[in-house]
């Protein structure tokens, strides 16, 4: 492997700690302590195991939590109601509904019903329409968070890069996207209707895979030197691998771990963003 590693883990640990230290500052002076609230419908296992990290995540730097476990068959209205009563209660700092929901849950209805100031996944369109703007102060979404303050922090050249997304998710893709190209990359984004996704890659200085398509990134499909993103998280005899095939390490000139490149980060952004959204409803 020659690639240099964007480590997820490391860079998770340096925010915590950060984040640590202000919440305490914060409640040392008097101020509120801030809140998570974490809300999953069904019986997922991934899901119920992805929100007991960003729980613990969340006591580890003083970060308050509480879990709201519905049953597979909660209506979409019952979930509108508990979202409601979170968006009221003043104790609450940010609140992320898990996802995937089951099927019949209408999501958009659901992500549109949050406060957008308690939308710690920037899902809410009016944190979407922010990031798409350009404008400053939304809420970011944590996964394309995480991506670019990996980047940032590994001082890989964003601006005038040629940056390839592979996914075009509101959660991932999109985002991700428009995170790059506010730091002046040039941005492509593809997907399954892309003809000759390898002509793509190729041109990539920055390349994000964010599919959820094991081997779909052949080390071919690599230009030599790139910063490759290894979003996707796909399940192979019982491993987690993501969308990246062998070798593409010695082609990259950096590379996140999978896991522990992107999940780590993701999860480090949802404290920040719940700490930081205290802080905006509190004003200070
Ligand atoms: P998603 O909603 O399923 O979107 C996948 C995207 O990839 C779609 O836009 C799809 O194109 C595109 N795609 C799928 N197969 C493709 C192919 N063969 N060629 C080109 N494009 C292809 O998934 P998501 O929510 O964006 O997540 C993507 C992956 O990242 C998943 O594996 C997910 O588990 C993982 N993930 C990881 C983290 C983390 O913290 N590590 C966080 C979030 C997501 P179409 O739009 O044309 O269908």
């Amino acid at each position: 492997m020659t690639a240099r590693l964007l480590d997820g883990k490391a860079a998770a640990r340096e925010i915590y700690e950060r984040i640590a230290a202000d919440v305490a500052a914060r409640v040392a002076k008097g101020g509120s302590r801030p809140k998570l609230a974490t809300v999953v419908v069904g019986d997922d296992p991934a899901s119920a195991q992805y929100v007991r990290m960003k729980q613990a995540n969340a006591k580890n730097v003083g970060i308050d939590s509480e879990d709201h476990h519905l049953p597979a068959a909660t209506t979409t209205e019952q979930l509108l109601e508990l979202v409601e009563s979170l968006n009221r209660d003043e104790s609450v700092s940010g609140i992320l509904v898990q996802q995937p929901a089951p099927r019949h849950i209408d999501m958009t209805r659901v992500i549109t019903a949050l406060d957008p100031g308690k939308d710690v996944d920037g899902a809410h369109p009016f944190n979407a329409g922010m990031l798409a703007l350009g404008f400053e102060g939304g809420i970011e979404p944590c996964t394309p968070a995480g991506i670019v303050a990996l980047l940032e922090r590994a001082g890989v050249p964003i601006e005038g890069a040629n940056a390839v997304v592979v996914g075009r998710s509101n959660l991932v893709g999109k985002p991700t996207a428009f995170l790059l190209l506010r730091r002046h990359a040039t941005v492509t984004i593809c997907h399954t209707r892309t003809t000759d996704l390898a002509s793509h890659s190729r041109s990539a200085d920055i390349l994000v895979a964010a599919a959820g398509k094991a081997n779909l990134i052949t080390k071919e499909m690599v230009k030599p030197g790139a910063a490759v993103i290894d979003v996707g998280t796909n399940w192979v005899n019982g491993k987690q691998v993501g969308d990246l095939g062998p070798g593409v390490a010695d082609v990259a000139g950096w590379l996140t771990p999978n896991p522990g490149g992107v999940g780590p980060m993701t999860r480090a952004m949802l404290i920040k963003n719940t700490f930081e959204a205290e802080v905006r409803r509190t004003g200070g």
